[in-house]
């Protein structure tokens, strides 16, 4: 038993450029970093309260360089790991760039076979919402795709702190449920009212 904290382990996945460090430090940190080291992999904690409950959220983002998709065998084995150790996968696209929206997809349907399953939580995050002039993806392309596979699908803007903190939260709720479904706590006849699971979960 490691306590009563809560803690999950999220990353933050998407092809280079989509804003994936600017989500993750505008969300950590609160300011927004118009300029990052492509190359440094982002791992961040905060402990944050989601439904009355104190939560421990380490938060990665692989470097540029594994998340490459021109990236061979060393490093599909690396970006495997990060899969495998995550429990919610935030796929981080952005609004004006196509390319990073086929990314991301490709992301989801590896995350799925890394996990094995034909659900696993993730929230779909289309970013830079402020430069709505250079759109290339509708909101209802993104939410037909998310609909079919039954995640979730917000739109955000790193810099505008627009949507930031509703991301990562939603996806923490997400977890919350998934793992209460997946390993229902011990029956306790519904006695304690403080024991692990005996949140009452409301998903927004
Ligand atoms: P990463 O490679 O996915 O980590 O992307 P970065 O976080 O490094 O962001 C890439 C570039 O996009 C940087 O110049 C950021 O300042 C910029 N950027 C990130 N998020 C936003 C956003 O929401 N709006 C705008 N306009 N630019 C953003
Ligand atoms: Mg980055």
């Amino acid at each position: 038993m490691s306590g009563e904290e809560e803690r999950f382990k999220l990353v933050v996945v998407g092809g280079g450029g989509v804003g994936k460090s600017a989500l993750t430090i505008q969300f950590i940190q609160s300011y927004f970093v118009s300029d990052y080291d492509p190359t440094i992999e982002d791992s961040y904690t905060k402990i944050c309260t989601v439904d009355g409950k104190e939560t421990r959220l380490d938060s990665k983002s692989p470097s540029r360089w594994i998340m490459s998709s021109h990236c061979l065998s060393e490093c599909g084995v690396m970006r495997e790991q990060y899969m495998r150790s995550g429990e919610g996968f935030l796929l981080v696209f952005a609004l004006n760039d196509l390319g990073s929206y086929h990314e991301v997809q490709k992301f989801h349907t590896q995350i799925l076979r890394v996990k094995d399953r034909d659900d696993f939580p993730m929230v779909l995050v289309g970013n830079k919402a402020d430069l709505e002039q250079q759109r290339v993806i509708s909101r209802e392309d993104a939410q037909a795709f998310t609909r079919e596979h039954r995640i979730h699908y917000m739109e955000a803007s790193a810099k505008n702190r627009y949507n930031v903190d509703e991301a990562f939260l939603q996806l923490v709720q997400i977890i919350r449920r998934f793992q209460e479904i997946e390993s229902p706590p011990p029956q306790s006849h519904h006695s304690g009212k403080q024991k692990r699971g005996g949140c009452p979960c409301v998903l927004l």
